[in-house]
């Protein structure tokens, strides 16, 4: 009996050497330490034997219980460092490598210069007023002194909705009425920005929709003296200290008299260039003072009140800063041009 122990402990142990994986482990297990593993059915069977045989049996069958079970254990820890070991060097990380650049975004370039023409005017002290961009055709031409079947009303095609009398505004001016609504009777000093829509066929120089930027002044005293000078500042903002500017005639329904803001080319100087068409000025906005028909749409009395509107196209005036010379561009999501701005 003591000679089957010694032999069943030297292949037991032999047999664990050669073991690398977790399910052999468990077998090996099961077929030494089980239940009805042949050194329990000796342990079990002990008290059978003559009493002679039995404390040297019994003695040497928990010794190599123990010893199985305790190289089981190192076993065990072995093949679990070594695989720990394994997935170490296979996951390993090479943290000098260079990371992966995240592509930036960019503000879109009619935003860079929204932006740079909220900053002239806030700074001015005018606040931005957002109004709608689905309007109804009275706020659209009726209430700026477009009655129907005026003339004015041929300057754009409009996009109509389905809904009789809305449509979409074809300028920011509709906010002119909303704003002094709002207001009346304080004083305004307002920009209207937003996007406007045409219906128009789409061209190098015309897109169905642009963003617009209107501005407002309403007050006691103001006169076309403050309309130039304050048109003057902001031109010499946003386009350097010594840009000239000339202004002239022009007419629009809701402004009386009515002018158009030039500039001097800030690409030739003055001189004349494919840009400027030769003249060496660039036409930048239109502008007049508000017309009295306008003022008391808006709630206010035009014998007390007075008061001046512009209105600008960022998209033109991105254009001419960086020579670009289509404004299907702007729209068309084409990330060669965006990646430029
Ligand atoms: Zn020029």
């Amino acid at each position: 009996m003591l000679e089957r122990l010694e032999e069943l402990e030297r292949q037991a142990l032999t047999e664990l050497e050669g073991i690398t994986d977790e399910a052999g482990l468990n077998a090996w297990r099961v077929k030494y330490l089980g239940r009805s593993a042949e050194l329990g059915v000796i342990l079990a069977g002990l008290r059978e034997l003559s009493k002679e045989d039995r404390p040297a049996v019994g003695r040497r069958a928990n010794e190599v219980k123990l010893n199985l079970e305790s190289t089981l254990q190192t076993r065990v820890e072995a093949l679990r460092v070594a695989a720990l070991e394994r997935s170490l060097q296979e996951e390993r990380l090479d943290v000098s490598l260079p990371g992966r650049k995240p592509i930036l975004g960019r503000i879109h370039p009619a935003n860079q210069t929204l932006r740079q023409i909220y900053n002239i005017w806030a700074e001015m002290g005018f606040q931005i007023y957002l109004s709608r961009e689905v309007e109804t055709d009275d706020f659209n031409f009726g209430l700026l002194n477009m009655p129907e079947h005026h003339p004015a009303r041929d300057m754009w095609d409009t996009f109509h909705t389905t809904a009789t009398g809305v449509l979409l505004r074809t300028h920011t001016s509709p906010g002119q009425i909303h704003v002094m609504r709002e207001r009346a009777p304080e004083p305004i000093r307002v920009i209207l920005p937003g996007m406007c829509y045409r219906y128009e066929q789409s061209s190098t120089r015309a897109e169905i929709q642009f963003n617009q930027v209107e501005g407002l002044a309403v007050g006691h005293h103001i006169t076309f003296a403050d309309l130039k000078g304050t048109l003057n500042a902001f031109a010499r903002r946003m386009f350097g200290e010594h840009v000239r500017t000339r202004f002239r005639a022009a007419h629009f329904p809701f402004t009386e008299p009515s002018a158009e803001m030039d500039i001097e080319c800030f690409i030739c100087e003055g001189k004349g260039c494919s840009v400027c068409r030769r003249s060496g000025w660039l036409e930048i906005l239109g502008c007049g003072m508000v017309h009295p028909i306008v003022l008391r749409n808006g709630g206010y009395d035009p014998t007390v009140f007075t008061g001046f509107a512009f209105g600008m196209g960022p998209e033109r005036i991105t254009m001419l800063k960086h020579g670009i010379d289509d404004i299907r561009y702007f729209w068309g999501n084409d990330l060669r041009f965006l990646e430029q701005f």
